[in-house]
Order: C-alpha cells, then sequence, then structure tokens
C-alpha cells in the first residue's frame, strides 16, 4: 500500500523561527512554569528535566522548538491512526471552517456521523456526541445507574477511564505514573461507590458481584492500554460478559483508546463480544475533540431530554469536530483491511525485532504488543495486570525513554502508556527506531 506522504509545512515567516532559535525548550518551559501548573495542560507530558515543546507536526514526525525533528509514537495517545495532518481529514475541516464553527443546534453532519459509528461497531443503536474521553466514561455510568437505579459501579485495576472522581481509583495513566491511588480533592462518598478488581482475575469479580447487591455497571478497557499494553486473556471478556448478563449488570466497554484503533468496530467487533454501552473518543477524529457514549436504544434512550439522565454540553457536536470524525470514519473503512493489516504486519516485524534485541542482550523484559499497539516492561514476569506491570522496572523505562529521546524517537513518556503506530509511519522509520532502541536498551543493560 502507498503510504501518505504529506508536504512538510514550510516556517515561512522569518520572525517565528527566530523566536523558536531564541526559545529553546528549557526556556520556554521556565516560561510556562509561571503560569502553568508544572508547565503542562495535562500530567503525562511532564518529565524530568523538562518536556520539549512542539511547534509542528506532520506524518509521523514532530519538530520542538530546538528544530529537531522526532519520529512520533506518542500519537496524541493513540488518537493520530491515521497520522499527522492527514489529507482527507484537513480537507474536510478546512471546507467546514469556510461554514462557522459552532452553531448549537443540530446539523444532519451529526446524524450521517451517529449513523457511521452504529453502522460500524456491532452493539450500538443509538449515539450522543460529547468532547473527551472522561466526558463519555462519566455519562456511560450515569447511564448505568440511571438505567439500574443502583449506585455501585465495578471498574478493573489499572483502568483508566478519565479524571473524574468515580473512576480515578486505582486508575492507571498519569495516576499512576504519579502514585495517586485515590486523588485528592475527591470525594470518599464517590469512591466508596467504586469496587475494584483484579483486570484478567474473573473470580475476583464474581466474589464482587456475589457479595454486592447494588452493582448498577461494570466498565473495562477490553484492552488495557493505561498501565502499559495488557492485553485481556483468553476468555476473559467473553466470561465476563456472560456474568454481567447473567447478573443483569450492563457492561461499559471504555474504547477510548480501541474504538477504530483495533479495528473500524473497536475492541468489541476484534473479540466478537457486544457491551451495553461503549465510549470511544481518541481515535474517532484522528485528532480533534470530540467523544461518543453509544448502546442500546433503550439505555440510551434515557438521557435528556428524552429521558431523565441528564447530559449537557456547549460544544458537543461541534461541526469542526464532526467534519473530521466523518472524514476519519469514511478514510478507516475505505482503506480497512489494507490499513489494519499493514499496521499489524509492522507492529509483529517490530515488536519481534524488540524482543530479539533485548534478549541477545541478556536484559530481563516482556513485551506486549497487538493491532497497532506495544510496549516493553523490564521484568522477567509477564505482565498481565496492574501488580505485575507495577512491579516492571519504571527506572529502566524512563532511562530507555531519555536516550530514546537524544536518538530522536518519541514514545509517551511513561511506562504506563503505549507505543502508537500510525499509517505514517514508513518501514524507513522503523528501522531509525529500532537503531535508536538498540542504543536505549544498551543504556539500561546493567
Ligand atoms: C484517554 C482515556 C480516557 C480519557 O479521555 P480524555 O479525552 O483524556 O478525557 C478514558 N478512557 C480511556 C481508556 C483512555 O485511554
Amino acid at each position: 500500500m502507498a503510504n501518505f506522504k504529506p508536504k512538510e509545512p514550510q516556517i515561512t515567516n522569518n520572525n517565528d523561527q527566530n523566536h523558536y532559535q531564541l526559545l529553546s525548550n528549557s526556556k520556554l518551559f521556565s516560561d510556562a512554569k509561571k503560569v502553568t501548573p508544572l508547565g503542562v495542560n495535562s500530567p503525562v507530558r511532564y518529565f524530568e528535566p523538562y518536556p520539549f515543546f512542539t511547534k509542528k507536526a506532520n506524518g509521523a514526525y514532530l519538530w520542538d522548538a530546538d528544530n529537531r525533528k522526532l519520529i512520533d509514537f506518542c500519537n496524541g495517545y493513540g488518537a493520530l491512526l491515521l497520522g499527522h495532518r492527514r489529507k482527507e481529514i484537513i480537507n474536510a475541516v478546512s471546507k467546514q471552517l469556510t461554514k462557522g464553527t459552532l452553531y448549537c443546534t443540530p446539523t444532519d453532519a451529526e446524524t450521517q456521523l451517529a449513523k457511521l459509528i452504529v453502522g460500524n461497531f456491532p452493539s450500538i443503536e443509538k449515539v450522543r456526541l460529547m468532547n473527551t474521553g472522561g466526558e463519555a466514561t462519566m455519562t456511560a455510568i450515569r447511564l448505568a445507574r440511571g438505567f439500574t437505579k443502583k449506585k455501585k459501579i465495578i471498574k478493573f485495576e489499572g483502568c483508566y477511564h478519565g479524571a473524574h472522581d468515580s473512576v480515578l481509583v486505582k486508575a492507571g495513566s498519569g495516576s499512576a505514573h504519579n502514585g495517586i491511588s485515590v486523588s485528592d480533592g475527591g470525594l470518599d462518598e464517590v469512591s466508596k461507590n467504586t469496587l475494584v478488581v483484579q483486570y484478567n482475575n474473573i473470580e475476583d469479580l464474581q466474589k464482587t458481584i456475589q457479595k454486592n447487591k447494588d452493582i448498577a455497571g461494570v466498565i473495562v478497557e477490553p484492552i488495557l492500554a493505561n498501565m502499559g499494553l495488557i492485553l485481556p486473556e483468553k476468555n476473559f471478556l467473553s466470561d465476563l460478559r456472560k456474568i454481567t448478563k447473567e447478573n443483569n449488570i450492563p457492561l461499559i466497554f471504555d474504547e477510548v483508546v480501541t474504538g477504530f484503533r483495533v479495528a473500524p468496530g473497536g475492541a468489541q467487533q476484534h473479540f466478537g463480544i457486544k457491551p451495553d454501552l461503549t465510549t470511544m473518543a481518541k481515535a474517532l477524529s484522528n485528532g480533534f475533540t470530540i467523544s461518543a457514549v453509544g448502546g442500546k436504544k433503550e439505555i440510551m434512550d434515557l438521557l435528556s431530554p428524552g429521558g431523565k439522565v441528564y447530559q449537557a454540553s456547549t460544544f458537543a457536536g461541534n461541526p469542526i469536530s464532526v467534519s473530521a470524525a466523518i472524514a476519519s470514519i469514511k478514510t478507516i473503512n475505505k482503506l480497512k483491511n489494507k490499513l489494519y493489516s499493514k499496521l499489524e504486519r509492522f507492529n509483529l516485524l517490530f515488536s519481534t525485532a524488540l524482543d530479539d534485541m533485548a534478549t541477545d542482550m541478556g536484559i530481563p523484559h516482556q513485551i506486549n504488543f497487538t493491532a497497532s499497539m506495544l510496549q516493553i516492561f523490564f521484568t522477567n514476569k509477564p505482565v498481565t495486570n496492574y501488580e505485575t506491570s507495577k512491579n516492571a522496572n519504571a527506572k529502566k523505562f524512563q532511562k530507555m525513554f531519555k536516550t530514546l529521546l537524544k536518538k530522536g524517537v518519541f514514545i509517551a513518556p511513561s511506562q504506563f502508556e503505549v507505543v502508537f503506530l500510525s499509517d505514517a509511519h514508513t518501514e524507513n522509520d522503523l528501522n531509525k527506531t529500532l537503531d535508536a532502541y538498540h542504543l536505549a536498551l544498551k543504556s539500561v543493560k546493567n
């Protein structure tokens, strides 16, 4: 398949260039710190001694304030499945910009987007659009509570569902990275209604359901992409579906990462399992602010104004994000088979090469990979849950991260995140990246 090679944007404004030359990353950081908490607008973006500041992106690359070109494997934490500034998306959004940016009335485009989502996701009959992943999981949980008239939510250790009280309990991502089990300022009254169960442990789930009669829903990342990468063991998801069904408990698949990334119909299509509710966000629009909750009619129709489960947002369904999401899904559906099989093939080659490299160097390690996602852990034990991920050597990971960055490769700066491939990565990019990993692994050998 031909790779999409967009033209690199040229910085023509000389003042701009001088500005960046004068203000290197460290200077920009000290400036940012004065007006932004620790200089960042989301916790994982910070790393020691200071993060680099990005001035532009294109295809598979980022350029920082020191004019360094980096191969990007953070990819908007998975959002950029098709790469930065993807032609189809940029064209659609540019066209919409000439027609306005916010109407706050219904548009036909929202209906067309909902139809595309319903068409792709086997379990979804109706969709409500919103803005962020956190907003979507908050709404899905409220819907489950409104539907069952029950209180408690079951979540799995290490799964991350956004930064709101009822799911910030033993969560992954930045909260695991910063060692926060329950956030300061969060209410005990809320978090005590969140029951935490070990990922990949069906007995634990069964016991928790038997002990508690007041369960409104179970929320899960079908592939855990916020503790590094952790795959569901054989039968874990199908058992989870069976048990929740038997007990009349709504099952929420949080597909904020997996939706569109592992298959056009998300992990539910990949594994052939139908949840009652689904949340999606990151790869839904390939780089714009949009999320969605979808599910069975009988549950979705409880949303206000038709029902009494309240959810609202000024920017929900805004025409810019909607045009990006429509273009994104249409592109994915058109490329479908080629796109996903190419990414899987690249991932298999890449992960296998990385595995061999670490083995040859005698470094104790694990590599978990699937679809277009992977992560390496420095440990002897297979990484299958929160505990085993936490027990891997995170200091070595940080050392590896820094060497990679020095060599022009940017992965998310935490053991508890994932390396994301995009359609823009070429074989050449991946070979260069393997060379960088080679040096990075050497740096953690002792
Ligand atoms: C990123 C993420 C969220 C939160 O999405 P935001 O847009 O950052 O609020 C929720 N669930 C999962 C699985 C995520 O990875």
